[in-house]
């Protein structure tokens, strides 16, 4: 199809009309030019195709579909194909139904746990959700279906989420909130991406001409459509101006008239229309072009393949030996999530479920199952009757395990979470359940992280999030020891919500929203602070153990222009087969900007039988050493030793080794006359100048450190002293050796 030519063909209003939606859920058709009105729906976790009332919060129904474990969950397997698996089901299922794009996957960093939406974001890392968003697009759109990766950007918390203002520097945005999206827009090439409500540092999401244009077209290259968040717009034809092609729903053709009139009064060319109008159909017709109006939306198919993508990514915290358990035992299965599990969040990703599978009916076979189901979930409100019974049932049992985690109303797309506590009622069921029974295990649904004051008391904790409609066989299978626990944390567990870096100034004053702790967010802070935490980045157990060795390098000394390979051997030491995850994480050992101590750069998931070596290899490139330099806008090596480490967490290091990384980037430097003397000296022209200068001032004299009677410490001092003295300090301590037009002199010469 010959976009352009038809572009050509279509009328001034055609073309604005093409920029808003039919209705809540349509592009909009051209019949006189064959154009038809292809349908978008959410996702990212499942499908949910409305057909009939259409709404953006998840209130009415759509068709029955499948749920797949949220982004929290899925997070957790570190899996890229896993996540691609998932994506080519959901992608196979728009193709039955005839959805042309998917609206997702959610890839915001989490900044803090109380944001109502985490429980669809992936990570706390922007590495790790950058490559779960990737691969996730790459699984739906190799069905010929396009994604929405959303919410462009920094989109972190919902209160507010339709005005705030999200404030944060340049640096934090690029390393944090804009990396997590850029690895996916470059990787996964999705075919649309979803501006966000909010605005950043003043300005719209969804009129955001740098967001939209500079940094996503022109530095990513993104060739698809950006579509505006549901009502996002504020200013229609700022948008079109920014590159906001496709305002989502339909504006009631309110917008479309503006657009027109822009036109006609000179002030949005028609040029920039059309651009945004090619851009949309490009997309449509790439998916008519790949239409497969025969798939077959195989249900039961996808119903197994969120079962094993639940029980690839739930999260072993803690075992005290107790897990797997045996089978044929006689075991307590307490708490309403045992029976209905809460296994999705609420809000425009809910999905119609065809049918749930809860852990009591899939355990049913695996050992002899007494159900009590201990708390309600209306309201946080102890039920004696129903803690009495579920005391009984554990008192009677080998074992008791715990369902428990937040419910609906604790968590939610549309507001923020005010603590991160789970309710009371259910703490004092476990702390309850504990006194009569010293084999107790929690299971816990939930989409962020929560406090856990008994912890201590329990045998084992097995984080389950939300996991998706077939979560509860998927726990069956882990808990009896059928599968292997192979997730780890995407994002830390702090042990109280204060310890978080963005408790502080989190949801913000009025509209405005300070990201004042900056670049340390999740495991960058609490590794830095040396903080203790409940669980760390990267934690996950297994009922095998694995031994690393042999940590290699390709190199010990390489330019920032050349990738690194390093290969690490990983033995499956225990009995039985596993998985698991190595982290790679990167240190600058020596820098002279503020980094965090060491940052995620590489992870792979391995597969190993008991005793069975694999080497598992990764490629670092400069990215991997860099960090964003606001001065030159750009990422930036600075010349020295990297320590990298082959880990099973953020806290457990199990092996490292160094590199030098050479920059091959000048950067501009300019000396003034409040330039310090060590500045001069760091950059190591400058050396035997500053002693030269030095030696005319009244602290040059090194017999005077060299003065007994000075003390100790003494020369230190003056060397300190003289390190931040400015440049322009010269003048007035040379008695009249060292001019304001020497200085110059010497200045112009360092300079040229
Ligand atoms: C949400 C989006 C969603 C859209 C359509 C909005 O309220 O923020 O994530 O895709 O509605 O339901």
């Amino acid at each position: 199809m010959d976009i352009q030519k038809l572009v050509s063909q279509m009328t001034l209003e055609e073309k604005a009309g093409m920029c808003s939606g039919q209705d809540f859920w349509h592009l909009k058709a051209v019949e006189r030019l064959g154009i038809p009105g292809v349908m978008v729906s959410d996702g990212p976790h499942g499908l949910r195709k409305q057909d009939q009332s259409a709404d953006h919060l998840g209130i009415n129904d759509s068709i029955k579909a499948v749920c797949f474990p949220t982004g929290s969950c899925s997070a957790c397997s570190f899996d890229r194909d896993l996540l691609f698996q998932v994506g080519q089901a959901l992608g196979d299922e728009c193709q039955a139904e005839d959805v042309s794009v998917i609206l997702g996957p959610a890839a915001n960093a989490k900044r803090s746990p109380l944001c109502g939406r985490n429980f669809e974001y992936f990570s706390e890392d922007p590495y790790l959700a950058s490559q779960m968003a990737a691969s996730h697009i790459k699984g739906v759109q190799s069905k010929g279906v396009g994604t929405s990766l959303k919410h462009f950007a920094a989109n972190n918390q919902e209160h507010r989420r339709m005005s705030s203002s999200s404030e944060v520097d340049e640096r934090t945005f690029r390393e944090i909130y804009l990396a997590c999206f850029e690895g996916a827009v470059k990787e996964g090439k999705p075919w649309t991406v979803m501006c966000s409500y909010n605005r950043i540092n003043g300005v719209y999401a969804s009129e955001n001409h740098r967001l939209l244009t500079e940094i996503l077209r022109d530095e990513w290259g993104f060739d698809g459509y950006v579509m505006s968040d549901w009502g996002a717009v504020n200013e229609r034809v700022q948008g079109v101006i920014a590159g906001l092609d496709l305002e989502m729903p339909a504006s009631g053709g309110i917008n479309d008239a503006k657009i027109i009139q822009a036109v006609k009064d000179g002030s949005l060319s028609e040029e920039v229309l059309d651009k945004a109008v090619e851009r949309i159909l490009n997309i449509v017709y790439r998916y008519l072009e790949n239409r497969k109006p025969d798939t077959f939306f195989d249900m039961e198919r996808d119903h197994q393949i969120a079962r094993m993508a639940a029980r690839e990514s739930m999260v072993l915290l803690k075992n005290d030996g107790i897990l797997p358990l045996k089978k044929g035992g006689n075991v307590a299965f307490i708490g309403q999530f045992a029976e209905k599990p809460r296994y999705q969040g609420g809000g425009s990703s809910h999905i119609n479920s065809f049918k749930v599978e809860g852990a009591v009916e899939a355990a049913a076979g695996m050992a002899n199952i007494t159900y009590a189901q201990g708390y309600i979930t209306k309201e946080d409100k102890v039920d004696e009757k129903l803690l009495a019974q579920a005391v009984e049932a554990a008192k009677n049992a080998e074992t008791a395990v715990i369902f428990a985690g937040l419910p609906d109303a604790f968590e939610s797309e549309g507001y923020d979470r005010t603590h991160m506590r789970m309710p009371d009622c259910q703490n004092r069921l476990i702390e309850e359940v504990c006194k009569v029974q010293p084999n107790v295990i929690v299971v816990l649904h939930n989409g962020s992280p929560v406090e856990m004051p008994w912890v201590d008391k329990v045998k084992a904790v097995l984080e389950v999030y939300l996991g998706g409609q077939a979560v509860g066989a998927a726990t069956a299978d882990v808990l009896f020891g059928d599968a292997n626990p192979c997730g780890k944390l995407a994002e830390t567990f702090p042990l109280k919500l204060s310890d978080n870096p963005s408790y502080l100034y989190y949801v913000g004053e009025g509209d405005r929203v300070e990201y004042r702790e900056g670049i340390f967010v999740g495991y960058r802070y609490y590794d830095k602070k040396e903080m203790p935490v409940l669980f760390p980045f990267g934690h996950g157990l297994s009922y095998t153990t694995f031994d690393y060795s042999n940590l290699h390098f390709s190199a010990d000394r390489i330019c920032d222009t050349d990738t690194l390979t390093v290969t690490v051997d990983v033995t499956n030491t225990g009995s039985m087969a596993g998985k698991e995850i190595v982290q790679l994480y990167v240190q600058d050992d020596e820098s002279s900007v503020i980094r965090p101590l060491r940052e995620l750069k590489g992870f792979e998931k391995v597969a190993l039988e008991p005793g069975e070596t694999k080497t598992v290899s990764f490629t670092l490139d400069k990215r991997a050493f860099a960090y964003y330099n606001t001065e030159i806008s750009d990422w930036h090596v600075e010349s020295g030793s990297f320590t990298i480490y082959a880990a099973r967490s953020s806290r457990d290091l199990v092996l490292s080794g160094k590199v030098f990384v050479e920059s091959t980037v000048q950067l501009p430097k300019k000396f003034h006359r409040n330039s310090t003397f060590g500045d001069l000296m760091a950059d190591g022209r400058g050396a035997a100048i500053v002693k030269e200068m030095m030696s005319q001032t009244a602290f040059g004299s090194s017999e005077d450190a060299e003065n007994e009677s000075l003390g100790e410490g003494t020369s230190n001092m003056m060397e300190a002293m003289m390190r931040d003295m400015p440049l322009r300090t010269m003048v007035s301590f040379s008695n009249g050796a060292v001019s304001d037009e020497k200085l110059e002199e010497i200045l112009k010469q360092l300079n040229g």
